[in-house]
């Protein structure tokens, strides 16, 4: 059986950042609405863990939010995650530099996380005042020492195009994490989000707007600051020294299904994989069109088994489905305590856009297409023609470069990476 991949997520984090528009709301530290959630979590995962077969699990990812917020809670359901899938061969944990303790690192380690993703965005004390982030740089620099030394294979988050950033202070962030001991480094250009703090002063004009172009230069910047420490690009974003990229993100763009647990989680899998999920929480799915095929409202338990195959028989034609809970961390923890609905909003799509999305998303790594995955592509119902002519068009275009055995993105093909996803994606 193919592998899969496991994704929770926790949304819950101490203050909300000026220009986030994630999944995820500022809480208590320690309040009964984490403990609920974490609860349900375990439940939710108890529930699918008893419906697949949990060694096919490869990697597991913790994200939100910030894991590391909810503390000792996390590490049990680490712990847990990490004693029923055997299989797991990277475990990472998101983590914010000011939640990471001592304590969580070694219990963390204990539970078998491998690996920390650190929401870094910065080393400079004005750039982190204004994206509105809870650390400073010495908080940041210690969490990533301490991530180091507890054993972890550590990856940072940085962001460019912030207000008052110079390419003196986007190297010395660089620099700074190089030097802490940073494995794996995302780079990130900030982008304004209509409904945030950030987004509604630049809708008054009291804030700019990034400058594109300093953010194209700063990812130019990082791909030749971090070449002579051994850092390589691998992705759109993404730095690694050898044998250091993550799996689960590798997974992401390379078609490996997955499952999404908690509030606004997504997952990707085939109709059995699906089928399973809906078994982890009673649920009425919504298609991507927002049709109801059974409101919360007429939810009844015994509907629920033959709702998947209804669905289904209704897409016979699907091969892949994407879902995503219902966005609401109260209805989650609640539903999940009590078993009752949640809606599943799922989209169904066909051999040629599955094979469509994963020419986009396999262009998102350094090393693109292979003739393999352009052949499998056009097996799946991609026409032949139109593939090539694609392909023509962006190498004319100065997007992609051919190889005897491969198609690979080109400097203004990772820069303008959008163009040539959405060339791909229009072959759907
Ligand atoms: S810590 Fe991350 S998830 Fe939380 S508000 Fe800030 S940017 Fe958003």
């Amino acid at each position: 059986m193919a592998g899969s991949m496991l994704y929770i997520h926790i949304p819950f984090c101490v203050k909300r950042c000026n220009y986030c528009d994630f999944f995820t709301s500022a809480e208590k530290r320690g309040s009964a609405r984490i403990a609920a959630y974490m609860g349900a979590l375990g439940i939710q995962l108890k529930r699918l863990f008893n419906h697949i077969d949990t060694s096919t699990i490869q990697s597991c990812y913790i994200g939100g939010g910030t894991p590391s917020f909810t503390g000792s809670h996390l590490t049990e359901l680490a712990q847990f995650i990490t004693d029923e899938c055997k299989g797991v061969e990277e475990f990472t944990c998101e983590a914010n530099p000011e939640s990471f303790t001592f304590d969580l690192a070694e219990g963390l380690r204990k539970a078998g996380v491998t690996r920390i993703s650190l929401g870094v965005q910065s080393l400079s004390e004005k750039e982190l005042a204004y994206l509105g982030r809870a650390h400073n740089s010495s908080i940041a620099l210690s969490a990533i020492n301490l991530a180091k030394e507890s054993g972890f294979r550590v990856s940072c988050d940085l962001m460019c195009g912030l207000k008052g950033q110079t390419a003196e202070s986007w190297q010395a962030s660089l620099q700074g994490i190089v030097d802490a001991g940073a494995t794996h480094i995302s780079c990130y250009p900030l982008t304004i989000e209509p409904n945030t703090p950030l987004g509604k002063l630049v809708a008054s004009g009291l804030e700019d707007e990034p400058d594109e172009d300093f953010q194209a230069d700063c990812m130019l910047m990082a791909q030749k600051f971090l070449k002579p420490y051994g850092f390589e690009r691998y992705e759109v974003a993404s730095y690694a020294l050898t044998g250091q990229q993550c799996r689960h993100n590798l997974g992401y763009w390379s078609g490996i299904s997955y499952y999404g647990l908690g509030a606004g989680a997504s997952s990707m899998g085939t109709h059995e994989e699906l089928k399973a999920f809906m078994s982890t929480v009673p649920c009425a799915i919504r298609n991507e069109t927002e049709q109801a095929l059974c409101p919360v409202s007429d939810y009844k338990k015994e509907y629920q088994e033959t709702q998947a195959e209804e669905f289904l028989e209704q897409y016979n034609q699907a091969v892949r489905f994407r879902w995503r809970i219902q966005p609401d961390t109260a209805k989650f923890y609640e539903s999940v305590q009590n078993s009752e609905p949640l809606e599943l909003i799922v989209e169904a799509m066909s051999a040629k856009a599955a094979a469509a999305e994963d020419l986009m998303l396999g262009m998102r790594r350094v090393q693109g297409l292979s003739a393999a995955e352009l052949e499998q592509a056009i097996k799946r119902g991609i026409d032949q023609t139109l593939l090539n002519k694609t392909i023509d068009d962006l190498e004319q275009d100065g997007y992609l470069m051919r190889t005897e055995t491969k198609i690979i993105p080109t400097k203004k093909g990772w820069l303008e990476g959008n163009h040539v996803f959405g060339a791909l994606w229009d072959l759907a």
